[in-house]
């Protein structure tokens, strides 16, 4: 063994007996692992292409496990640069992105790969193959056509430097975000300005200006920190009665990483560019008519039918919602009755949901403490599913002291799967959002010695208020089901059944059927059984009182003609962006979204509103030319709980009986199967929009 080699050896990157040892892992680790690893992945796929391998076993296998190898120690540095970014990282990173994007390319277009796939396609075991190896194969040969792997000479270098160009404008993109959030504090001393916020915001606020050097700081006294990071923000826009303080917040919010050193504008600029070459080399018009390729929905005509179909029946919904504030401002005698801003939209909102459901997130929160709703969560699952999940902490190193660990057996008692949740915002380090992502997929061939098969493993990552000094993370009601939506996620990644790791869990499901799991499980947010489990006050246990929860069910279609707009808002803008925008015409970026969001919304943004410029789905996370899917999934997900509905809620055996027909159908067939079969296998017909468009009180 060389000098070199040994060194690695204590590379917490390249240690994969265990669970990764989080603790230990140093910014200084990343570029020595993914050399090594992407040595060792080479040198692997050098010689599957030149044996030439005509057997499934010679060819996919091999390269899963390639696949499987980069994934970990590349994997491992990227969930800590979305969860522990420090400077140090986040240059370590940037230094090894390139060579990772180069790595990908050339195992996505590896002619003797593409060869080997065609080959197998054609081969005699090909008739023996069952529908998951037909499908691998089949996306496999897709996927290289849109990698450029037919692509030759000056073509493939160009496609190549597209490539890991728009890695880079990705990356930088979600920094200038980060930063830009961090960047914008506003320090408020008298308690006035403060008039109006709940004391969790309060105690938030306080505790911010204590991070902020402001020694002392109370929530009774001050002073107080608001920043633009959400735990933040939304409590002070739906509640500080000062509207100067809403808009000036609101000002700086829209116009995030939009000035400055932190401008996104040019990378918006330059991303749409790149994304129409790379389209046009490969034969397609545009960026959405290549990507629509790799989707459920057959084209850009069959997307925009649906939104335009969702935008019609949310308008007057919406149009009725703004005059139903207007009117409360007016009742309550508020000067900005007739003029009433975007920054006072939340605002009165919240007072509406008040009055209306006489209820509001601070009333609920005590009932939702983060141990009590997970107890309801693995309840639930359960009974659904019939699995059992532990807690297990201490059985895996964690990369946070508020990370939990948890198992997952089978109704059998075996384990057959493991997650980690990071539940709590911290924005000088983490970003923002909630997300779920794979530390292991489940594999045969990735098996360890002896074993059988390779368990999943997920994490789950939120961004829900912290528990304070005195109370455990009381969380708000849509904390509640973004925690059921990741987890919903995390149960496809960990119940799959699959055994190929390529299509096992969510890979190899096409985008736009990806949220069909997850927005499933927030449906059951809304169960009155469900509600009564998880819900339990943390200090007097008592459960979440009947007239409550009728609230919270009547609350649920509250303003959705608004809300839905706003999502078919941002799925047009992305869609027309990468479908029509033009780089050489008269119109940018900021236009479209101007354009679009005048025709769309009912309260047209500002003329300053940059949003555009912190939309980091579409710039920097992976929904180009599919925010749509939001939608599209909400179509299923909708339809597949409205299979309950129709079986009947209460029947607790039609209950069970379902839940493990969608266990063993969506949530255990991944991407071994067409998405549209999937749905009919579960449903037993093509999805309709009616139960999306009842549970949103738009029929
Ligand atoms: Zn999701």
């Amino acid at each position: 063994m060389t000098d070199a080699n040994e060194k690695l050896d204590t590379n917490p990157l390249l240690d994969w007996t265990d669970f990764p040892n989080f603790a230990c892992i140093e910014p200084a680790h990343v570029g020595p692992a993914v050399d090594v690893t992407l040595d060792q992945a080479g040198a692997a796929l050098t010689a599957i292409e030149s044996a030439r391998p005509t057997q499934w076993d010679d060819l996919m296998v091999p390269l899963e496990r390639i696949s499987d190898q980069f994934e970990r120690s590349w994997g491992v540095a990227s969930h800590l640069h979305a969860v522990r970014n420090t400077a140090p990282l986040r240059e370590a990173y940037q230094q090894a992105q390139p060579k990772i994007v180069q790595f990908l390319h050339r195992l996505g277009q590896s002619r003797g790969l593409f060869d080997g796939y065609v080959g197998l396609q054609a081969s005699e075991e090909y008739a023996d193959y069952d529908g998951a190896r037909r499908r691998v194969l089949d996306s496999a040969v897709r996927d290289a056509r849109l990698a450029g792997v037919e692509l030759d000479g000056a073509e493939r270098e160009r496609f190549l430097a597209i490539g890991k160009e728009l890695a880079e404008l990705g990356t930088r993109f979600q920094n200038n975000v980060l930063d830009a959030t961090k960047a914008f504090s506003l320090t408020l001393t008298d308690p006035d300005e403060i008039d109006g916020l709940p004391s969790t915001a309060r105690q938030l606020a306080a505790e911010a200006a204590v991070a902020a050097g402001k020694e002392g700081a109370t929530a009774q006294v001050g002073p107080w920190v608001i920043t633009l990071d959400a735990p933040s923000f939304i409590p002070f826009m739906q509640h500080a009665k000062r509207r100067d303080l809403r808009e000036k917040l609101y000002r700086a919010y829209i116009t995030r990483a939009s000035d400055t050193e932190l401008d996104n504008q040019p990378i918006i600029r330059r991303t749409l560019e790149l994304a129409r070459e790379q389209a046009r080399m490969l034969g397609y018009d545009t960026y959405a008519d290549m990507s629509l390729t790799r989707r459920m929905a057959t084209d850009v005509a069959a997307v925009e039918k649906l939104l335009i179909q969702l935008r019609d029946a949310a308008r007057p919904a919406a149009m009725k919602d703004l005059d139903d504030l207007r009117e409360l401002a007016k009742e309550a005698g508020a000067a900005e009755a007739d003029d009433l801003m975007n920054w006072d939209v939340a605002f009165w909102a919240e007072r509406l949901r008040e009055k209306k459901f006489s209820l509001n997130d601070e009333q609920l929160r005590p009932y939702f403490p983060l141990p009590g709703v997970l107890d309801g969560l693995f309840t639930l699952a359960e009974r659904l599913f019939d699995i059992t999940v532990t807690i297990a902490d201490g059985q895996a190193p964690v990369w946070h002291e508020d990370v939990r660990f948890f198992r997952v057996a089978n109704g059998a008692g075996e384990n057959i799967a493991a997650f980690y949740i990071d539940p709590y915002s911290r924005p000088a380090e983490k970003r923002g959002g909630a997300w779920r992502n794979s530390l292991y997929g489940r594999s045969k061939a990735c098996a360890a010695p002896g074993e059988p098969i390779r368990l999943p493993v997920a994490y789950i990552c939120c961004n829900q208020t912290p528990p304070s000094s005195d109370k455990p993370s009381l969380m708000t009601f849509n904390e509640v089901s973004t925690l059921f939506h990741e987890f919903g996620h995390a149960l496809q990644h960990m119940l799959t059944t699959v055994d190929i790791g390529l299509a096992a869990g969510i890979n190899n499901i096409e985008w736009d059927a990806v949220e069909l799991a997850s927005q499933f499980m927030e449906n059951w947010c809304y169960d009155r059984p469900t509600l009564r489990g998880l819900a339990r006050h943390w200090e007097t246990g008592e459960s979440l009182p009947d007239e409550m929860i009728d609230s919270l069910i009547a609350a649920r279609t509250f303003r959705e003609g608004s809300t839905t707009l706003r999502q078919v808002n941002f799925s047009l803008i992305d869609m027309e962006l990468y479908h029509r925008y033009d780089p050489a015409g008269d119109e940018s970026p900021l236009d479209v979204q101007r354009r679009i969001g005048a025709e769309t919304l009912v309260m047209p943004p500002l003329p300053e509103d940059r949003f555009l410029c912190s939309f980091s789905h579409i710039f920097a996370g992976g929904y180009s030319a599919g925010y749509y899917s939001y939608k599209w999934s909400a179509v299923l997900s909708a339809d597949a709980f409205g299979a309950f509905e129709e079986a009947g809620l209460q029947d607790e055996d039609a209950v069970r009986k379902l839940g493990r027909h969608f266990r063993d159908t969506v949530l255990a067939l991944g991407g071994s199967r067409a998405p549209m079969e999937v749905f009919k296998d579960f449903r037993g017909r093509e999805p309709q929009p009616d139960a999306l468009l009842r549970h949103s009180g738009l029929a």
